[in-house]
């Protein structure tokens, strides 16, 4: 039996959860001990060669039937090397192992995989049963044989893979609820809209992916939308007074400021600083700012728990979306779908919620 592959080509680009803004911002950091790792993170550097084994190694792997409709988890140890996936070390249905990293990659694929198949009835990435695979404790060791931490966490067409962090600015990608949905996210879009991972189309892909991995911990919480917290990655980073997560979809621009490590978040809340430079693929990580205030301002105005109403239009318009579409077409059919699933109320809420970030 096989299943389809997700649309990636070898060279498609891996989908990581800390943009390539901060790990060059701590590359020019004082401490060596951070700027060596940032160094040896940079670009997802260990993740190339991971990714050059895994795409030998997937297709059989790929091929494997799992069961439909039911949670098919399986968790690598990666071993601090960067050949993934690595030792299979538990799978679906067997009681806990001593390592907590496989045992949040277990339970948090886990958590994703219900929020989307109760909400919106989806049976996993594909929606045809795919296996979720994750690899954990993913690193490389450096010329003088010390292991070196991947310092991210990243989606790459086939499967998830998560470092340990370095211990100083980040800890190990587990940990969150929200960049394991985050980075799932990437796999339904894969399947669906399959958003191009450059421009506007790409900052629409981070922007669904930060959207569900928030709201899979809401979810997972229980909270309305009053209550809710909308950081991204908040519990990966090593605390600190100037850093509050990797993202802040509710106030783009203030995750992190003035960090002596990170600098300062360049995400944009509105149209009028939308980045047009070359960097990060056009800013995929930073212009997702301008939908992501746009996706909360929606969810507030709505009220109730920001999954039921919000998250329901939100995901319809991620699978009516093509590859090419900007902010202005996401716009147009999540005002759409509101109109079309809910009522006119909703329909204003979402259009008066795009107008405000500048989105017409
Ligand atoms: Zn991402």
């Amino acid at each position: 039996m096989t299943r389809p592959l997700p649309n990636r080509s070898p060279r498609s680009p891996l989908q990581c959860i800390v943009p390539p803004y901060m790990i060059e911002a701590m590359t020019r950091c004082g401490d060596p001990a951070v700027r060596g790792r940032a160094v040896g993170s940079l670009a997802c550097a260990a993740a190339i060669h991971a990714v050059r084994d895994l795409s030998q190694k997937m297709p059989s792997m790929m091929a494997v039937p799992s069961p439909t409709g039911r949670r098919h988890r399986l968790v690598y140890d990666a071993k601090k090397k960067d050949r993934l996936p690595g030792r299979l070390v538990r799978s679906e249905g067997q009681k806990p192992r001593k390592d907590v990293a496989v045992n949040e990659a277990y339970d948090h694929s886990g958590a994703t995989f219900d929020f989307f198949h109760e909400l919106f009835g989806r049976n996993s990435l594909d929606d045809a049963g795919m296996s979720l695979i994750s690899s954990v404790h993913v690193g490389e060791v450096d010329d003088r044989g010390r292991y070196v931490p991947m310092d991210n966490a990243y989606w790459d067409g086939s499967q998830m893979a998560y470092g340990d962090g370095d211990g100083v600015v980040f800890t190990r990608f587990t940990r969150s609820l929200d960049v394991v949905g985050h980075e799932l996210t990437h796999g339904v879009q894969a399947f669906t809209s399959n958003l191009v991972y450059r421009g506007q189309s790409g900052a629409l892909n981070e922007h669904f992916s930060d959207v569900f991995g928030v709201l899979v911990r809401q979810w997972k919480e229980g909270v309305s939308v009053e209550k809710a917290s909308w950081l991204v990655g908040a519990d990966v980073l090593m605390p600190a007074a100037t850093r509050r997560a990797i993202r802040d979809m509710e106030h783009p621009g203030t995750a992190f400021v003035d960090d002596p490590v990170l600098g300062t978040d360049p995400q944009p809340a509105h149209m009028d600083a939308i980045y047009t430079g070359p960097a990060d693929r056009g800013g995929v990580h930073i212009n997702s700012g301008i939908p992501n205030r746009a996706f909360v301002l929606a969810a507030q105005a709505i009220g109730g728990k920001s999954w039921e109403t919000a998250g329901r239009i939100w995901y319809d318009a991620m699978l009516q979306l093509s590859r090419s579409s900007d902010f202005k077409e996401c716009a147009r059919i999540t005002a759409q779908v509101a109109s079309d699933r809910f009522g006119a109320a909703e329909r204003k809420a979402v259009a008066a919620a795009w107008k405000k970030v500048g989105v017409a």
